[in-house]
C-alpha cells in the first residue's frame, strides 16, 4: 500500500498555490513533479562534485565520473539491460529517437518500408518522415480504433520483407492505451524488422525488462519519472548499436583525431559527443532509487485505482465524453465537453489552480481520426488524490455552466 499523504510530503511543489487556489497538477503526461531527493540530489553535485567528466585526472572530476558512472548501471539494472554500455545517455526520447533514425540513414533505400503506429507523439513521426525523404523508403500507418487501440491484424498485412524498422509508443500520451508491444516486437522481428519502441510514457508506470522484451531499442525521457528535464537515455542491443554511425561528431567520441581519418571511442561514448548533461545524468538515477522506493507495482495499483475513480465521477457529467476507452490504460483521461473547445475549458481550470493540457498533445493524427481540435488531457500520477478528482470534476461542472 501507497501511503499517499507521506508521499506528497516530498513533493515542495504540491504545496503551492495557483490563482489562490492549492494547486492540483494533473499535468503528469507532459511532465511530472520533482521530489525533495531529486532536487537534493541536483544541489549536492552543483555544491560537491561539478567537474567535467571522462577527461581531468583531478579528484572531483573523477567523482563526477564515477557518480555519472554509477547512474548509468542503475539506469541498466532498472532496465534490465545486459551491458552498461547498452544505455547512451541523451537529451530526452526526442533526442533518442533521432539518433536512431539518423544511424538508419544509409542502410535503408527505396523499396524500404518503415512501420509507425497512428497512435504516436510527433517525436516518433517527423524523425522518420525524415529518414524516408532521405532514403525513400516508405512510411505505413498502423490503423487505430474507436477505443483508441491499435488494429493488430492492420498491421500483420502491413509487415512484408521490405520492413525493416518499426516504431510503437508503448504507452500513448494522449489517450494512455498501452499497447501490446511484445507482440509487436515478435511479429516484425519474424520478417527481420529492427523494433525501437517509445518508453516515455510508460515509465513512470511500470518497469519495461528490456531483455524479456527482446526489444532492439527502448527510450525515454528523465523528467517524465520525477527526474529532470534535458535528459533522458537510449536502450540499444550492442549488436545495433556497434552497427549504426555516430549521431554526432565532437569531443568525448572518439578514440584518435587526425586530419586523414578519426576513429571513434568504444560504446557508449561513441554516440555521447561533447559535455552532457552531467547533473542530470546523475540524478536520474536518483529519481529512478525514488520510483523504486515506492515500488512500481504499488504505483500502478494506486494509479488504477484513481482512474477508475476518475473517470466514473467524469461521465457522471452530461455532455462529457472520453476519449481513449481501451481496457488496456493507464491514468490519462482525455475528453471533452459537447459544443465546447478544450482551451476554455482548460482556462477555467486553470482559474481553479487545475493544472491540465489541452490541445493536441503532439499526437495530431489521433485528433484528426476523431475529427476534434483536441482534448482536454487530466493525467493522474502516485501523488494524486481522490479529493482531488473530486476537486476536477467541480471544477468542469463550473467550466460547464459558465460556457454554455
Ligand atoms: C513526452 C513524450 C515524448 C517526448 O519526450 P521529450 O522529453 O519531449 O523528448 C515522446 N513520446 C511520448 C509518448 C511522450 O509522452
Amino acid at each position: 500500500m501507497l501511503n499517499v499523504e507521506n508521499i506528497r510530503k516530498d513533493f515542495p511543489i504540491l504545496s503551492r498555490k495557483v490563482n489562490g487556489k492549492p494547486l492540483v497538477y494533473f499535468d503528469n503526461a507532459a511532465t511530472s513533479q520533482t521530489p525533495q531527493q531529486v532536487i537534493n540530489a541536483i544541489v549536492n553535485y552543483y555544491s560537491n562534485y561539478n567537474a567535467n567528466i571522462h577527461r581531468g585526472v583531478h579528484t572531483l572530476s573523477q567523482e563526477a565520473t564515477d557518480l555519472y558512472e554509477e547512474s548509468r548501471k542503475k539506469i541498466q539494472a532498472h532496465f534490465n539491460a545486459k551491458f552498461s554500455h547498452e544505455i547512451i545517455f541523451t537529451s530526452g526520447t526526442t533526442h533518442s529517437i533521432n539518433l536512431v533514425a539518423n544511424g538508419f540513414s544509409s542502410s535503408l533505400k527505396k523499396g524500404d518500408n518503415i512501420i509507425v503506429s497512428a497512435l504516436e507523439h510527433h517525436s516518433n513521426i517527423v524523425p522518420w518522415q525524415m529518414l524516408c525523404e532521405r532514403t525513400g523508403a516508405t512510411l505505413n500507418v498502423i490503423p487505430m480504433n474507436n477505443e483508441g487501440e491499435l488494429v493488430m491484424t492492420a498491421y500483420d498485412k502491413l509487415l512484408s520483407k521490405n520492413t525493416k524498422l518499426v516504431f510503437c509508443n508503448h504507452i500513448s500520451n494522449a489517450l494512455g492505451t498501452i499497447n501490446p508491444i511484445e507482440t509487436i516486437i515478435e511479429k516484425a522481428h519474424a520478417v527481420g524488422a529492427a523494433v525501437l519502441i517509445d518508453g516515455a510514457q510508460a515509465c513512470p508506470h511500470l518497469k519495461p525488462d528490456v531483455q524479456a522484451l527482446n526489444v532492439d531499442f527502448y527510450v525515454t525521457s528523465a523528467h517524465k519519472m520525477c527526474g529532470p528535464t534535458g535528459v533522458g537515455m537510449l536502450y540499444g542491443k550492442e549488436a545495433w548499436l556497434k552497427k549504426l554511425p555516430p549521431y554526432q561528431g565532437g569531443g568525448e567520441m572518439i578514440a584518435e583525431v587526425t586530419f586523414e581519418k578519426t576513429t571513434y571511442a568504444d560504446l557508449p561514448h561513441k554516440f555521447e559527443a561533447g559535455t552532457p548533461n552531467i547533473a542530470g545524468g546523475i540524478v536520474f538515477g536518483t529519481a529512478i532509487d525514488y520510483m523504486n522506493s515506492i515500488g512500481f507495482e504499488a504505483i500502478a495499483n494506486y494509479e488504477n485505482d484513481l482512474l477508475q475513480y476518475a473517470t466514473k465521477k467524469l461521465l457522471d457529467i452530461e455532455g462529457l465524453k472520453i476519449y481513449g476507452t481501451s481496457k488496456q490504460k493507464t491514468s490519462v483521461l482525455s475528453f471533452n465537453l459537447e459544443g465546447i473547445h478544450p482551451y476554455d475549458v482548460g482556462s477555467i481550470l486553470d482559474k481553479l489552480g487545475i493544472a491540465v493540457r489541452t490541445g493536441h498533445h503532439c499526437a495530431q493524427p489521433i485528433m484528426d481520426f476523431y475529427k476534434i481540435p483536441g482534448t482536454v488531457r487530466a493525467s493522474f500520477a502516485f501523488y494524486n488524490t481522490k479529493a482531488e478528482i473530486d476537486i476536477l470534476a467541480e471544477g468542469i461542472k463550473k467550466a460547464k455552466m459558465m460556457l454554455s
